[in-house]
């Protein structure tokens, strides 16, 4: 039983009530607010061993747990404003702390995100991060609301942080600028909240990819009742992933290695050129990778037109490894 069943089971029961518009199984959920505004919330807990190597610095810890965070507001078009901050410290280190919180704060000032509370405990190290960003009426960025004959895009590249996560595991010492590229990406990903925000006058679907491509478009699949095409020819990989791995590996990285947090989304074909015009003429890296078909079809894999075999594993899940 995967962590999804779970909060299916266990978790999944209430029906929206008092001002709660999306509850459970979306990146955030949205409540009401003002007039013409609605809050989108999401929480992310990082956990050490798991989420993040036991070496990992502080100013890199600090960086990562907001990114992350921030990455699901992105992914519902939301703008950031709150975040509250639950640490579980195993130990008081000053110098620790004064990085941990330097980098916090650098980032959080970056996206003009406020920090309004949190708790402070003892015990094995870890994160719990709330983060609130504000979303107008009518418009957000839903796994519902993907529909047949869209168009699926992916922001920048992907696969590039499970390539880093691999070369760090390898333990050996990182010389090469590609592997360096690569540990960074991984390291300190981008949350896309310029083009999640961009991305609300064009698309009305998207998803953050944090455990891998094809388990984090499944999402979109299962919420919105549609299938998808996707083309592998046309993902977009990095000039470092490709020096460092063939061709085939670089796709399986980018398939269903996590941590990304770049954004999947859809757009229908009558949108489709403006907001590509649009998005490239602000400098934001999007491809097109498949297309929305319909359920019947499930999710299929192409290269050059001929059909490819799924990958065994598709993706990251705590509790079915
Ligand atoms: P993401 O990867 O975008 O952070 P998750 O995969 O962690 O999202 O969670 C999927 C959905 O399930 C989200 O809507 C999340 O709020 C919800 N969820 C996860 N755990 C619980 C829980 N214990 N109780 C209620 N909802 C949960
Ligand atoms: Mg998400």
């Amino acid at each position: 039983m995967g962590e999804f069943d779970l909060i299916k089971r266990y978790f999944n029961r209430q029906l929206p009530k008092f001002g709660v518009e999306l509850s459970i199984g979306d990146d955030c959920a949205i409540v009401a607010h003002q007039a013409d505004t609605r809050i989108a919330i999401s929480t992310d807990t990082l956990v050490a061993g798991s989420h993040f190597l036991a070496n990992i610095s502080a100013a890199d810890l600090a960086y990562k747990s907001i990114a992350v965070n921030l990455s699901d507001l992105a992914a519902m078009g939301a703008k950031p404003a709150w975040i509250s901050l639950a640490l579980t410290l195993d130990k008081v280190d000053h110098d620790w702390l004064a990085e941990f919180s330097h980098s916090l704060f650098a980032i959080l000032d970056r996206y003009q995100t406020t920090l309004i509370g949190g708790d402070t405990t003892r015990g094995p190290l870890a994160l719990t991060i709330t983060a609130q960003g504000l979303l107008p009426k009518l418009d957000a960025l839903l796994r519902q609301n993907a529909k047949e004959g869209d168009w699926i895009f992916v922001s920048g590249t992907i696969g590039d942080s499970a390539a880093g996560l691999a070369l760090l595991l390898d333990g050996r010492k990182i010389l090469e600028d590609d592997d360096r590229y690569l540990v960074q990406r991984h390291l300190c990903p981008t949350p896309r909240v310029e083009l999640g925000l961009a991305l609300r006058s064009f698309s009305r679907c998207a998803i953050d990819i944090s455990d891998g491509l094809l388990a984090d478009l499944n999402h979109i699949l299962e919420s919105s009742q549609v299938g998808a095409e996707i083309y592998l020819e046309h993902l977009p990989l990095s000039t470092p992933l490709l020096n460092r791995n063939n061709r085939e590996q670089a796709e399986q990285f980018a398939l269903t290695g996590g941590e990304d947090y770049e954004l999947c989304f859809t757009v229908a074909d009558d949108k489709r050129a403006e907001m590509e015009q649009v998005l490239h003429s602000q400098g934001m890296k999007v491809t097109c990778i498949g297309k929305i078909v319909a359920v019947k079809n499930g999710m299929q894999l192409f290269k050059y037109g001929q059909p490819v075999a799924f990958p065994t594993q598709i993706g990251f899940d705590h509790f079915n490894e």
